[in-house]
């Protein structure tokens, strides 16, 4: 069997997709049930507001959007200061994620609520904030949707800073989850497997995904999810990057796949095409400079960097 950790890169390839950038330092360790009463008694604290998928964002002096609040700056957003979780701290101090309660609607014109999707897309904050927005939003969307006890029904109680709920009646402890989701490129030397979605972006092209399933390894799931969804079978799968993906709380685990066939047989329920792409195509593709306009995702999605390892492979 070889071993491969002394040939891998020190920069491993997850550091380079987008959400990244988080350089909060977690001390999960510490996380005591006081822990945000005492960040929120603490000047030096930042909060990131955020209400229904959106990021709530100053407008700067300048171009640039700061989506960081002090406490008392955040109340006339009427903050859910009881719902918010501590993500740990930064060198300014301990960084916080709390629902906002005003309407995007309502904001004044300083303030803009910018769902998560086109804050990263558009790189409308740095990498350190875009992490801390993606690891915020995967634990309030947890918490909104696992407010009661899933033993026994009784609502549960926020805990640890976030990072637990407790049941008052049965006791039981719940963890924030995280849902993995294999994304893999299946490719030989000369060519790889693209699919479109239903509903992506015009001409956008992508490797194929799907959630992992209980009692299933990464690579079982990515040649289950290639067959189902392309027909094509797989030989050797090998891990290449992982990402988190705030949408709501999945990580997306990139692997590459190599076919052992060509004919694809696409599921259509899924995707509205499929194919196999030359190598300079897909070059193209990733440049923008495809003749038929086709793309492949951009640069914040680990797609992106799965393709590009690919293209630029030996
Ligand atoms: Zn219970």
């Amino acid at each position: 069997m070889s071993f491969r950790l002394f040939d891998a890169p020190l920069r491993e390839p997850s550091q380079f997709v987008g959400f990244a950038g988080n350089i909060i330092d977690r001390q999960s360790e510490n996380r005591a049930d006081d822990s945000v009463d005492k960040a929120l008694a603490d000047p030096a604290t930042r909060l990131l507001l955020m209400h229904g998928g959106r990021l709530y964002l100053k407008l700067g002096d300048g171009s640039g959007l700061d989506p960081w609040f002090g406490a008392s700056e955040s109340e006339p957003f009427e903050p859910f200061l009881e719902q918010g979780v501590l993500l740990g701290f930064s060198e300014q101090g301990p960084v916080l994620a709390v629902p906002g309660g005003v309407d995007p609607e309502r904001l004044p014109e300083t303030i803009k609520a910018i769902d998560y999707r086109s804050v990263y897309m558009q790189g409308l904050i740095d990498e350190a904030a875009a992490g801390a927005m993606a690891q915020g939003a995967a634990l309030l969307a947890w918490h909104a949707s696992h407010r009661f006890c899933s033993k026994c029904g009784t609502q549960s109680q926020m805990r640890a800073g976030g990072y637990k709920r407790h049941c008052p009646n049965c006791g039981t402890e719940h963890f924030p989850r995280t849902d993995p989701v294999a994304i893999m490129l299946t490719a030989t030397r000369e060519k790889c497997l693209l699919g479109r979605g239903r509903h992506f972006a015009q001409g956008m092209y992508s490797a194929l995904a799907g959630f992992i399933e209980p009692g299933e390894t990464i690579e079982a799931a990515v040649r289950r999810e290639t067959l189902e969804e392309a027909g094509i079978r797989l030989g050797r799968v090998v891990y290449h990057a992982s990402q988190p993906w705030p949408f709501p709380y999945s990580l997306m685990i990139g692997c590459f796949g190599e076919p052992l066939n060509d004919d694809i047989q696409a599921d259509l329920n899924e995707l509205e095409d499929c194919r196999w792409f030359a190598r300079d195509e897909v070059r193209s593709m990733l440049t923008r400079e495809h003749p038929g306009n086709l793309v492949t995702p951009p640069k914040g999605a680990i797609a992106h960097h799965l393709i590009r390892a690919w293209v630029d492979s030996e």
